[in-house]
């Protein structure tokens, strides 16, 4: 696969090409580092912990990136503005570090909409899926949030949250047990 349009985004939103460096991860998503630890069963110990790498691809798959670590906890978001963004019941997120998140191709495709004043979502321009929400403001603006529907690479949590439940769709109702916040 070529990297050479790979990008990683920045506070504003923004995709920056990648500067390739000798602290580049390998191809499967592990820090360079790794490959320094001669045993087998050291190097697993050492770099278990990177390898959580996740790919995802938008509907017409222009724009393909790649999580390089597992996202914590899952939030089904009920907001409206979440709702109407996906045309679903539902938005659901998974959060990681924005330098996590490296977008292999389709940077040029990446349209933006400002939601709020702080809020920025982010969708591809030629199909309309929903990819990436983010804050530029307040403890969590080092992070983004993953649209993962968008996901290719299988993924499971055990640890997920119903959000903004208050304004939930009417004609949906939640019947499993992850916690549910107003
Ligand atoms: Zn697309």
């Amino acid at each position: 696969m070529s990297r050479k349009s790979e990008a990683i985004q920045t506070a504003s939103g923004r995709f920056l090409p990648l500067a390739r460096g000798r602290k580049q991860p390998d191809a499967a998503g592990r820090p360079r580092s790794c490959s320094r630890f001669k045993w087998p069963s050291l190097r697993s110990q050492v770099c278990s912990k990177m390898t959580d790498v996740f790919q995802g691809s938008c509907l017409c798959r222009a724009v393909k990136y790649e999580i390089r670590s597992r996202s914590k906890a899952l939030s089904h978001c009920h907001r409206g503005q979440c709702r109407k963004s996906h045309g679903a019941a539902f938005a659901s997120y998974g959060s990681v570090l924005r330098g996590d998140l490296h977008l292999i191709r389709g940077a040029d495709g990446i349209k933006s909409y400002r939601s709020s004043e702080s809020v920025l979502r982010q969708f591809c321009a030629p199909c309309g899926s929903s990819l990436f929400w983010s804050r530029n403001q307040g403890e969590y603006s080092n992070w983004i949030s993953i649209a993962l529907g968008t996901l290719d690479t299988t993924f499971t949590s055990d640890k997920q949250k119903h959000i903004e439940v208050a304004s939930k769709a009417p004609w949906y109702e939640i019947q499993d047990h992850w916690p549910q916040f107003q």
